[in-house]
């Protein structure tokens, strides 16, 4: 069997990963908030869970890993966001929720078994709070049911500081009834217009917190094998589960290995909406970059490093896969993927490491075994990507651009100037003018000349488009 070593935030080291019961290897990873599209950074710890997925189920076989990824579906963000556009909370987070499976679908990240969302699982939130209540850890105040901080000792050993420090160095939300500055949240008074459920304190609404401890316990049990965010995730949030959890089932031990991903800047800076360098996942398929690009780029960087989102690096990305993606045509998979990609993968996750091993493969003409190994994380995929290797005919590209002429032309008839403009713009872009006569139909010309490249440049691009238009 592959000796898997993966670094644990929770004793600091690399270790030999054991799971702790080997016919079925669970793992959580904490979700998104249901209110806005996923922007990049957001992708990165799903592909790096969705690689470390892939490889427990090369080792322990397909059917003996179980992966959860909550939605969090109530939130006071989510709240605004309703309040600001006056439709209903389930409508944004249902949306969102579509968004999100198209956005990570088109990564090539398989599906989670389990997806549960927060307001499926309030009954046993309410539960582990009143078990937290009788054994000392929680107190209600003023409609409010609060975390004890200093009831758990080994509170702040996670991300390794005091609670002292933490008061000192944090910025903590005071409230004259919380007894520490630090206790957190974990059932809150709603009002007449915020979602609420009845439980024993009034109707209210869960923290955040709560929900992961309650949903992993649900689905995985009170001890599991490995947990997973971002680092902007391990304080306050995971130090917090960490605490909710021991304490509602102190026979457990909750996550054995705690997985963190370190963040991602955008062209040596920052992601941020004052720079003007914050985009989403959607942004860029819309661009026309195709997902496994992106995917691509991100395992490029070692998970447990910063990782710097560039053009170039999509620019060679792109490039590489359209090579690779040639190579494999009509080719049989190895029925093994190649030992230096699986070792690469398990040691710590080296997918940087793997991916030269990919290269080498390829170097060497040996397409079966890039292929099967290729896939193991997550690339050259059957079916679904294939973009790089589409060879289209000139009578299949015009009929697409025709059909899209047409969609022009129908958004126009309605009136529908502003999607009928978008549309016309994203065309532009794929080198494809759409012009009209008063009455008559939609026209289009080609603005590039017809090549080879060209063809297949404007392929990914419609690909783009048609997903957005055609549904
Ligand atoms: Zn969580």
């Amino acid at each position: 069997m592959v000796e898997i070593r993966l670094t644990n935030t929770r004793t600091r080291k690399k270790e030999v990963f054991e799971p702790l019961d080997p016919r079925n290897v669970r793992l959580y990873l904490c979700g998104p908030t249901v209110y806005d599209r996923a922007h990049l950074g957001n992708a990165r710890p799903v592909l790096v869970f969705d690689v470390l997925v892939r490889l427990l189920r090369h080792v322990y076989g397909a059917d003996h890993v179980t992966y959860v990824r909550n939605f969090t579906d109530v939130d006071d963000k989510i709240n605004a966001r309703a309040a600001a556009t006056g439709r209903t909370i389930r409508e944004i987070t249902e949306e969102t929720v579509a968004w999100y499976h198209q956005d990570m679908d088109a990564l090539g990240a398989a599906r989670p078994d389990h997806e549960p969302r927060a307001t499926e699982y309030i009954v046993q939130m309410v539960a582990m709070i009143e078990t937290l209540i009788a054994n000392g850890n929680a107190y209600e105040a003023e409609g409010h049911v609060l975390f004890d901080v200093r009831s758990f000792p080994e509170y702040g050993r996670l991300s390794g500081r005091s609670v002292d420090d933490m008061i000192a160095g944090a910025r903590v939300e005071v409230a004259p009834f919380k007894r520490d500055p630090m206790d957190f949240v974990l059932w809150k008074p709603s009002d007449a217009d915020q979602p609420g459920w009845d439980s024993p304190w009034g109707r209210g609404r869960p923290g955040w917190h709560i929900e992961c401890s309650a949903m992993s316990a649900a689905l995985l049990g009170p001890s599991f094998d490995i947990h997973g965010g971002g680092i902007d995730l391990q304080f306050p949030h995971h130090e917090n589960e960490v605490a909710q959890s021991c304490c509602a089932h102190p026979e457990a031990g909750f996550a054995n290995v705690w997985l963190h991903n370190e963040m991602l800047q955008v062209e040596g800076k920052k992601m941020s909406k004052s720079l003007g360098n914050f985009f989403t996942v959607r942004d860029l398929l819309d661009k026309g970059v195709p997902g496994e690009v992106i995917r691509f780029v991100m395992l490029r960087t070692h998970y447990r490093k910063p990782m710097d989102w560039t053009e170039a690096k999509a620019n060679e990305a792109q490039t590489i896969l359209s090579n690779w993606h040639e190579m494999v045509v009509g080719i049989e998979p190895a029925t093994k993927p190649a030992k230096e990609v699986v070792s690469a993968l398990a040691d710590d996750l080296n997918t940087s490491v793997a991916i030269a091993a990919l290269h080498e493969l390829a170097k060497a003409g040996d397409a079966p075994r890039l292929l099967t190994s290729a896939r193991l994380l997550g690339l050259l995929l059957p079916g679904d990507y294939g973009w790089a290797a589409k060879r289209p005919s000139d009578e299949e590209i015009l009929s697409r651009v025709k059909r899209l002429a047409e969609v022009w032309f129908g958004l126009r008839a309605v009136k529908d100037y502003q999607a009928a403009d978008r549309l016309r713009e994203q065309l532009l872009d794929a080198s494809v003018q759409l012009s009209a006569g008063r009455d008559g139909p939609a026209r289009f010309d080609f603005l590039t000349p017809t090549s080879s490249d060209w063809a297949k440049e404007i392929v990914v691009k419609l690909d783009a488009i048609e997903s957005r238009w055609l549904l």
